[in-house]
């Protein structure tokens, strides 16, 4: 089992990571005085890359979650998108939040907000420990992963996606598409993966007694594409579908969806919401 969460790993500060963000938040500021169209659009294309196809719909409910299956250069193509939202490689990714759907709230969750809403925000990530040491530890949680070469070297090199859609961005829109593309892009990305962490795990409603403190956050599922319906989710995690309801929009899903229709995902699994039964099989 992993030392994970603020007690285990005391609040030393990752110093390599901490300058990052900080340059990373310093970008963000500076794009917002060099606007041009061109530049909102590499930033616009790049969220939903990074964001949507990336981040939920492949780390999240694919990888983590294997919620639905597509072919593996699909697979591998939609993972090497998530690395554009510089929140690390495959295997750190997906197996801390498989240990955060087994502790949830609990002792060894790498970030509940029971350790501060802070805490579970950004501190987590400043916190050198998860994501440098106990990597033995964590590939347990991931042997699908750690048997396949290409997760193992993307992990490895995660960062070199980034570095050429940098390079693409300045190419088309010049310093202002570099600036907004990356630097104001990830940053604002960030803090939307982040908001899952803390803000649906705080605030909104609880439809399943769950485990945990897990809340359906409509806001949070707005800015993440379908991933603030989280209680929904702690209580169907395997779903490839978070909103439940018609008016719960899940855009991440209507991806899956639209792979469905164009033959390329298949076992699309669906948790459906009887009113009658709340309480999900397997929820204490
Ligand atoms: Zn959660
Ligand atoms: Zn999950």
């Amino acid at each position: 089992m992993p030392r994970l969460g603020r007690k285990a790993q005391g609040g030393k500060l990752s110093w390599i990571t901490t300058i990052f963000m900080v340059l990373f938040h310093i970008g963000a500021i500076a794009a917002l005085f060099m606007f041009t169209w061109k530049a909102l659009a590499c930033a616009v294309v790049l969220w939903v890359l990074a964001n949507n196809v990336g981040i939920g719909m492949a780390y999240h409910r694919l990888l983590t979650h294997r919620g639905y299956r597509v072919p593996k250069w699909l697979e591998y193509a939609m993972t090497v998108c998530a690395t554009l939202a510089l929140e690390g490689g495959p295997i750190f990714w997906v197996s801390l939040h498989r240990v955060h759907h087994q502790l949830s709230d609990h002792e060894g969750d790498p970030h509940t907000p029971h350790e501060g809403g802070w805490w579970a925000h950004v501190g987590w990530i400043l916190s050198g420990d998860s994501l440098n040491a106990e990597t033995d530890a964590l590939a347990r949680y991931v042997p699908d992963l750690t048997r396949d070469r290409f997760y193992v070297w993307l992990s490895r090199f995660h960062w070199v996606p980034l570095v050429v859609a940098g390079l693409v961005c300045f190419a088309v829109a010049g310093w202002p598409g570099l600036f907004w593309g990356i630097f104001l892009r990830t940053t604002l990305g960030l803090h939307a993966t982040w908001l899952v962490n803390s803000a649906t795990h705080m605030w909104g409603s609880r439809r399943f007694q769950t485990r945990d403190d897990s809340r359906n956050n409509w806001w949070v599922a707005l800015l993440t594409g379908g991933e603030g319906w989280h209680n929904n989710h702690h209580a169907h995690p395997v779903s490839a579908r978070h909103g439940l309801k018609w008016y719960e929009l899940d855009p991440n899903y209507y991806g899956i969806w639209l792979l469905k229709k164009l033959r390329l995902a298949r076992e699309v699994k669906i948790a459906q919401y009887d009113p009658h039964n709340p309480r999900p099989a397997g929820a204490a």
